[in-house]
């Protein structure tokens, strides 16, 4: 993997002229919020940026960047420099895989398992989310940060932590979340908009949960399978399901919750989330996807439903170990 400092993505930011910044798909608040503070950031230094990502932005996230802060496809040739963030593997450009997987010239991560698909990398593993990279990053530009930056970073920080919860929370991420604060990120807001707001379709999706979730090894993997009937039949996107991955981990007993969907664009998607005796990454790595050891996913290849979830069943039940 080719190596590259922080100063040494400070020069050649400031070196061009028109930037591309890329999100993963099913952008999720650490993606979005990260580009969008490096994207305001570095037009505060009177660079021209394009931020995209294969997808329009979900609802639920649009707050953190505004309407049409993105794009869905440009040029490669439209800038000078490609930097993409929070992207583990080329398997997450999706759509902008074949245009980008050979362009990107600067890889900002902080996932472990990752493939280096672009020129140069900076991972940092133990950043809890992207947007602790990016933090340090714009402390290098020549520009002060201010609200429009810093809110979108807290909601990053906010988001990849599980509003600070999860076990990839540090003293850093803590110290950060303060500073953030202290340049004027509306904390408060940000939390109530995240958390307070459940809507009713997604009160509704534990009653689906309820219904479908399998239990396998006594209880200690739970799977749920959602099929497109399934969310047909409660009035569901693929982002009513989000939040079934993180709540299977919360059930006591339960060390690895699997939600497996049939995604609204095709293909199979399974989102892993578990408790510190199991590696998730590890295990979706067996179907070439990835993530952290707590929460990772990946895009199983079959040809039915039916049959991407025994590949992953199979697979998991083969291949799972409990450590203590
Ligand atoms: P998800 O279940 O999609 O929310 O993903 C959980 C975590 O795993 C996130 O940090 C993702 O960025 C990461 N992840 C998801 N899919 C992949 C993949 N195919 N390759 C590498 N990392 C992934
Ligand atoms: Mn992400
Ligand atoms: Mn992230």
């Amino acid at each position: 993997m080719n190596n590259i400092t922080l100063p040494e993505i400070t020069k050649r930011l400031l070196d061009a002229e028109r930037i591309l910044l890329l999100s993963h798909t099913n952008p999720d608040g650490d993606t979005v919020g990260s580009v969008t503070a490096l994207s305001r950031a570095l037009r505060l230094c009177g660079k021209k940026v394009i931020c995209l990502c294969d997808i329009e932005i979900p609802e639920r996230n649009l707050f953190i960047c505004g309407e049409g802060a993105y794009l869905t496809s440009c040029q490669v040739r439209e800038s000078d420099l490609v930097v993409s963030v929070d992207v583990a593997s080329a398997q997450m450009l999706g759509g902008l895989r074949d245009t980008f997987e050979s362009r990107t010239d600067i890889r900002i991560d902080h996932h472990a398992s990752a493939d280096d698909f672009a020129a140069c990398n900076f991972v940092d593993p133990t950043a809890a989310a992207c947007a602790e990279i990016v933090y340090e990053l714009i402390t290098l530009l020549p520009c002060d940060l201010c609200e429009e930056v810093a809110s979108p970073l807290y909601t990053a920080l906010n988001t990849d932590t599980g509003g600070f919860r999860f076990s990839n929370t540090t003293a850093r991420t803590h110290k950060i979340a303060a500073a953030l604060m202290e340049t004027g990120a509306a904390a408060a807001d940000i939390c109530e908009t995240l958390y307070e707001n459940v809507t009713l379709e997604s009160l509704q999706s534990n009653a689906l949960f309820l219904e479908k979730y399998q239990l396998h090894m006594d209880g200690k993997i739970l799977f749920l399978p959602i099929t497109m009937t399934d969310k047909e039949r409660y009035g569901f996107t693929d982002e009513n399901i989000e939040g079934y991955a993180t709540l299977s981990r919360k059930i006591a007993g339960v060390e690895l919750g699997m939600v497996m969907r049939e995604r609204d664009r095709g293909g199979y998607k399974v989102s892993m989330r578990s408790r510190k005796t199991v590696d998730s990454a590890a295990l979706c790595a067996l179907f070439g996807g990835g993530g952290h050891a707590r929460a990772a996913g990946a895009t199983i290849e079959a040809d039915s439903f039916e049959e991407a979830c025994k590949k992953l069943i199979d697979g998991v039940l083969a291949n799972i170990v409990f450590e203590r």
